[in-house]
C-alpha cells in the first residue's frame, strides 16, 4: 500500500516536472531533456512498480508527450526557418549596436577625462590668480603641470630682462645654468630641441622689460597635448604675472632708496630684527658700521645739492663693490649710512670699516669738471659684545661714530681701541 503511495506521488512529480520544463525552460533541446527524465523515470518505476500495470501510467504519459512535441517541434522548426534570416539580421543590428554603444561609451570616457582637465585648468587658473608674489606663481604651476604631466616637465624659469640684460630670474626648481644658454631673448623660436629634452619658450613685454618664460620638458606621446595645455595656461596667467610683477616692483621700490639705490631704513630694521634673532638662535655674532661723510654741508654749500647728490650716488656704489655680499647696506639717513656684517664680529668689523675709510679717503669723486676728496667716519658696534638687542646696538655705534667725529673726523671708532 505504501509503495502504491510513493508511486503515485512520484507520478504526479513526474508530471509536473515535465510541466515546468515544457513551459518555462527556453533551451532548444527541452524536448530531449524530457526524453531522457522520462526514460530515466521509466525505467525507475520499471524497478519499483508494485504492478507491472502500474507502470503503463507513465509509459502512457511519454507517448502522449512525444506526439504532442513531435507536431510542436515541426511547427517550431517551420516558424524557425521562417523567421531565420530575420533573427540574423536582428542578432547582426545588436552586434552593431553594441559596439557603437561601446563606442559611445569610449568617447564619453574621453569626454568625461577632458572635462576634468578643463576643469583642473580652471582651479589651477583661480589659483594662481589668488597668488599675488610671482615666485608663487612659478612654483604653483610648476606643480600644477607636474600633477598632470608627471613625466614631462623638467624645469621652470622666469627671467625678466632689460635692455638684453637679465635683471631678475626667478625658477623651480634651481637650474641656472639654462637661463644663460636662452637669454637675452636672442631665440625667436619657441620650441627649442634639445635631444633628450626640449625647451618651450614663452614670451611677452612688460614695462620696459623683456619677459621670457622658459619651460623644459621630455618630450612623450604626449607632446602635443601638453604644450597646448602649457601654452594655454600661459596666456591665460600673462595678466596675472604682470601684475605680480608689477606688484613686486613697486615692493622692491618701497625697499630702496632712490638716489643711492641702497636699503632704505625701514628694511634695515626688519633685517636687523631677523639678524638678531637668528644670533640668538645659533649664538653667532654680527656687527654695525654706521656712517657719516664728513663736512658734507660743505659740499653743499660750495658746489651745489647735484653735486652733494652725485657724492652720495657714488660713494653708495663704493660701499658696494667694497662689501660684496658680506654685508648689507642702507641709507640710514640723509648722509649717513649703516652696514650690518652677519658673522662678523668686533675685531674683523673694525678691519673692515678701516679698509673702507681708507679706500673712500683714496678715492677721488667726479663730477663734471669738479674733483673732489671725501672722508667717513665710522663707528662701530657688534652683537653681543655691546648689546642684546639692535636698537642697543644702534646706539653704541652712534656713540662711537660721535666720538669719531669729536676726534677729529676721518677715523673708525669702535670700543675696542677705547
Ligand atoms: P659732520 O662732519 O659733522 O658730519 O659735518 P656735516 O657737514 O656732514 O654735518 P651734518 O652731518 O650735520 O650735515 C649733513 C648735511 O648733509 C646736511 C644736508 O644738507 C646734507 N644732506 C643730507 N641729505 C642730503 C641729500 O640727499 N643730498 C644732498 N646733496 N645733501 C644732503
Ligand atoms: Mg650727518
Ligand atoms: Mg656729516
Amino acid at each position: 500500500m505504501a509503495k502504491s503511495i510513493v508511486y503515485s506521488i512520484l507520478v504526479v512529480v513526474y508530471c509536473i516536472l515535465l510541466e515546468v520544463i515544457f513551459r518555462y525552460i527556453k533551451s532548444r533541446y527541452k524536448f530531449l531533456i524530457s526524453v531522457c527524465i522520462s526514460l530515466i523515470v521509466l525505467f525507475i518505476f520499471y524497478l519499483i512498480a508494485p504492478l507491472k500495470e502500474f507502470f503503463v501510467i507513465p509509459f502512457l504519459i511519454f507517448v502522449l508527450l512525444v506526439l504532442d512535441n513531435i507536431n510542436y517541434f515541426s511547427e517550431q522548426s517551420k516558424k524557425d526557418k521562417f523567421y531565420q534570416p530575420q533573427i540574423e539580421e536582428l542578432e547582426n543590428k545588436y552586434k552593431s549596436i553594441s559596439e557603437e554603444n561601446k563606442k559611445v561609451k569610449e568617447q564619453y570616457l574621453n569626454l568625461e577625462k577632458r572635462l576634468q582637465k578643463v576643469l583642473n585648468t580652471f582651479y589651477l587658473i583661480q589659483e594662481i590668480n589668488n597668488n599675488l608674489k610671482v615666485e608663487g606663481i612659478i612654483k604653483d604651476i610648476y606643480d600644477k603641470i607636474k600633477s598632470l604631466y608627471p613625466g614631462c616637465i623638467r624645469y621652470i624659469s622666469l627671467v625678466k630682462s632689460i635692455r638684453k640684460e637679465n635683471v631678475d630670474i626667478i625658477e623651480y626648481p634651481e637650474h641656472r645654468e639654462y637661463v644663460s644658454k636662452l637669454s637675452p631673448f636672442s631665440m625667436k623660436t619657441n620650441i627649442i630641441v634639445f635631444g633628450e629634452y626640449n625647451v618651450y619658450l614663452f614670451d611677452f613685454s612688460f614695462n620696459e622689460h623683456e619677459i621670457r618664460i622658459i619651460v623644459e620638458y621630455i618630450p612623450t606621446e604626449e607632446e602635443a597635448e601638453f604644450l597646448q595645455f602649457v601654452d594655454f595656461i600661459f596666456s591665460k596667467v600673462k595678466p596675472t604675472l604682470k601684475r605680480s610683477l608689477l606688484f613686486k616692483e613697486v615692493e622692491e621700490m618701497s625697499r630702496i632708496d632712490g638716489l643711492t639705490s641702497l636699503y632704505l631704513r625701514r628694511y634695515m630694521v626688519k633685517k636687523l630684527q631677523e639678524e638678531t634673532i637668528r644670533a640668538y638662535r645659533y649664538n653667532t655674532v654680527y656687527s654695525l658700521l654706521m656712517i657719516d661723510i664728513d663736512f658734507f654741508k660743505k659740499v653743499n654749500d660750495t658746489y651745489g645739492h647735484l653735486v652733494g647728490d652725485n657724492v652720495l650716488s657714488n660713494l653708495a656704489k663704493l660701499f658696494k663693490d667694497f662689501i660684496g655680499g658680506k654685508g648689507i647696506i642702507s641709507r640710514w639717513g640723509g648722509e649717513e649710512f649703516l652696514i650690518l656684517l652677519p658673522y662678523t664680529d668686533k675685531e674683523e668689523a673694525t678691519k673692515i670699516a678701516e679698509n673702507l675709510r681708507k679706500e673712500v679717503e683714496e678715492n677721488k669723486f667726479y663730477f663734471n669738471n669738479v674733483i673732489l676728496n671725501i672722508t667717513i667716519s665710522i663707528g662701530v658696534s657688534s652683537f653681543p659684545a655691546d648689546g642684546s638687542d639692535y636698537y642697543q646696538l644702534i646706539n653704541s655705534a652712534d656713540n662711537m661714530l660721535y666720538k669719531a667725529k669729536q676726534t677729529g673726523r676721518n677715523k673708525v671708532v669702535s670700543s675696542i681701541k677705547d
